[in-house]
């Protein structure tokens, strides 16, 4: 078990102003599996000033100078591969290989990605008589979520460092421990003090102080769209900018010439990637109303392959959900979906055999689903698929698009070029098309209530800049 009880603050571990602790529970046993402080507004003046302090030198440093300590962290999360894998397995539930591949990988590509991004703030521009040059945004507060620990961090943090911006953390009380872990890394890189600062605690506290600290000149938060808003609401009254990544409900609809029995097999295997507890999951499958069946078939057979278990058994495909308050949250969708009156095809309330502790839900997929039930509506944020039939292909578009969320979404038909038509009139942050891949350097965001602002690559950094016009 991992004890932490300082933060890390200045380039040092400090104490806590107050005594409260948050215990890590790990979801594959329910066991205590870590121990972290849970600070309150003082840590965060504490760790706000420190970034501030720290931010006269650092914002100052020259491109190749952050391009080079980015690369050295890539490095280092290369190597720690394993390390990161076997602790998101245990706060998250994520099988330990999968994890491995996952939050490690994800981890490493998006740090790798931006070893380049600092040359360009040194990009300048001339407007006629103005030269437009970029600066850092100055100190950033960063809130995020569990579902994956790091790259969640990472996606915030590695932008802030190619601007030159220093920034303050406060990562989600159901795993901080890749955050500590994180701490210690930079730390050991010999990243300057002050230019990283980590504190732990409720984000009705201690993340609320950082939204409101006069010293913080911008939030991003990425968690719930109900979170996202308070967070929002809250940093105005200092007029910081906001970055927000939040919920989605993101459809994958498949048109009449596609091959549906390989795209509904594909998208109930991707529900149960880390439980279904990604934002962009497919969660909603479109499909023609006369290949329904079809469809069912196949997602059947794929849910029920998927072998449910703890993080660290053998041939595990699929781990619990993340939390006590997660597997009663998504339990509580799967009784709202039957009574709703969605045919239950497979999964349902039953854990899976063998199974009496740890938050385990078995794959869950619902047919018939029209796109008013609450099911279709909410992001359940676990492994449960609604398959949705349509009648006509402007039908399926005007049901992928009937959701307050714009996360995410996908595109699957026998023309790509028609697919390419189709992907055009989904108002969504991201489309995968035929199964194009998740790409780290290319913009990740929100329409409609899944958020404002994009992360990684160019785009990314974008949000960390402010534009500074000399009139010459
Ligand atoms: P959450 O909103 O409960 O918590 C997210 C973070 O916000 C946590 O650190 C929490 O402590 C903090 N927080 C909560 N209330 C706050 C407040 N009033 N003030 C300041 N901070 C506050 O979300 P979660 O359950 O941790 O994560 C799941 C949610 O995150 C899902 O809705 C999911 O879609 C979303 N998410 C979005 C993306 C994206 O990139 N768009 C990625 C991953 C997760």
């Amino acid at each position: 078990m991992k004890v932490y009880d300082k933060f890390y603050i200045g380039g040092k571990w400090v104490k806590p102003k107050g005594k409260d602790k948050i215990e890590v529970i790990d979801p594959s046993t329910e066991e205590v599996c870590g121990v972290v402080p849970s600070g309150n507004a003082d840590d965060i003046n504490a760790a706000v000033a420190a970034a501030k302090k720290a931010f006269k030198t650092w914002s100052r440093t020259t491109a190749a100078e952050r391009s080079e300590l980015i690369g050295k962290i890539a490095e280092k999360f290369t190597e720690s591969m394993p390390k990161i894998g076997e602790i998101c397995a245990r706060e998250l539930g994520t099988p330990l290989q999968t994890s491995i591949a996952v939050h490690g990988g994800l981890g490493v590509g998006v740090m790798s990605s931006f070893k380049d991004i600092p040359f360009e703030m040194e990009k300048e521009e001339r407007i006629g008589n103005s030269l437009i040059i970029k600066e850092p945004i100055g100190v950033c507060g960063f809130i995020t979520p569990w579902n994956f620990p790091l790259h969640q961090l990472v996606a915030k943090l590695a932008p802030a460092l190619a601007a030159g911006c220093t920034v303050v953390v406060k990562p989600s009380s159901d795993t901080p421990l890749t955050a500590y872990w994180l701490a210690e890394t930079l730390h050991e890189v010999g990243l300057p003090a002050g230019v990283f600062n980590l504190v732990s605690g409720p984000g009705r506290s201690v993340g609320e102080a950082m939204c409101t600290h006069p010293d913080v000149d911008m939030v991003s938060i990425t968690g719930s769209t109900e979170a996202g808003i308070r967070v929002a609401e809250l940093a105005a009254g200092t007029v910081k900018r906001v970055g927000q990544e939040l919920g989605g409900k993101s459809p994958m609809l498949v048109l009449e010439d596609a091959d549906v029995a390989k795209a509904a097999a594909g998208a109930a295997g991707g529900i149960c990637l880390n439980s279904g507890q990604v934002c962009a999951a497919l969660s909603r499958l479109i499909v023609p109303r006369g290949k329904q069946d079809e469809a069912v078939k196949a997602a059947k057979a794929a849910a029920e392959a998927v072998v449910v278990g703890g993080a660290f058994e053998e041939g595990v495909t699929m781990g619990p959900v993340a939390s006590k308050a997660q597997f009663d949250s998504v339990r509580a969708y799967i009784q709202k979906g039957i009574d709703e009156g969605a045919t239950l095809v497979t999964g349902g309330l039953d854990m899976p055999a063998g199974k009496n502790t740890g938050y385990f839900v078995k794959p869950t997929i619902f047919s018939d689903v029209r796109n008013d039930m609450t099911i279709a509506q909410e992001e359940i944020f676990g492994p449960v698929l609604c398959i949705i039939p349509y009648d006509s292909e402007q039908e399926a578009i005007d049901i992928a698009n009937d959701s307050i969320f714009g996360l995410s979404g996908a595109v699957v038909g026998g023309n790509q070029d028609h697919a390419i038509e189709v992907a055009k009139q989904i108002r969504t942050g991201q489309i995968s098309v035929n199964g194009g891949a998740f790409n780290v350097m290319a913009p990740f965001g929100g329409y409609k209530q899944s958020g404002n602002g994009r992360e990684l690559g160019p785009h990314g950094l974008a949000e960390y800049v402010e534009l500074k016009s000399l009139q010459l």
